[in-house]
């Protein structure tokens, strides 16, 4: 495949193994993340943050269960609020870190399976640059 024709969908597909989900202190939420998860919760976003929320470096993250995993994580239904996960989840693996250092995407794959590494790290970047480009325009 010629590499200017790489699409997303070519660098990354989840496995759905979970392991994106696992770890601490890893997934901040927004504060639209915070109003959009505890309305699809029923809750209030102070009540979401209190019961969900870990704080790290003074900002909100999802909590953790003991196994690690998200408080949201669940082994057969998986997200359970894929819907409105927060921007976090959605944008990966496509992520401003790669853009800042393209050996994250190296080192990313080692805990993500769904991570293609057979393409070269330019190629990567100008695929990554493109959404994130896409996705500023779409907030305007
Ligand atoms: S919100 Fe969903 S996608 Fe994001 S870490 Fe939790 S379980 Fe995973």
């Amino acid at each position: 495949m010629p590499f200017k024709s790489v699409q997303p969908e070519d660098l990354f597909e989840c496995q759905k193994c979970g392991d994106c989900c696992k770890g601490f202190g890893g997934t901040y939420v927004t504060q639209a993340d915070i109003e959009n998860i505890a309305q699809f919760i029923g809750t209030r976003p102070d009540t979401f943050v209190r019961d969900f929320c870990q704080l790290s470096g003074g900002l909100p993250v999802l909590a953790q269960k003991k196994d690690q995993f998200c408080v949201f994580w669940d082994d057969e239904k998986l997200c359970t609020i894929h819907p409105v996960k927060p921007r976090m989840c959605k944008a990966w693996p496509f992520i401003e870190s790669v853009m800042i250092d393209p050996a994250n995407w190296e080192i990313m794959s080692g805990a993500c399976p769904g991570i293609r590494t057979d393409y070269p790290l330019k190629v990567v970047q100008k695929c990554i640059k493109k959404i994130l480009s896409d996705n500023r325009q779409a907030k305007e």
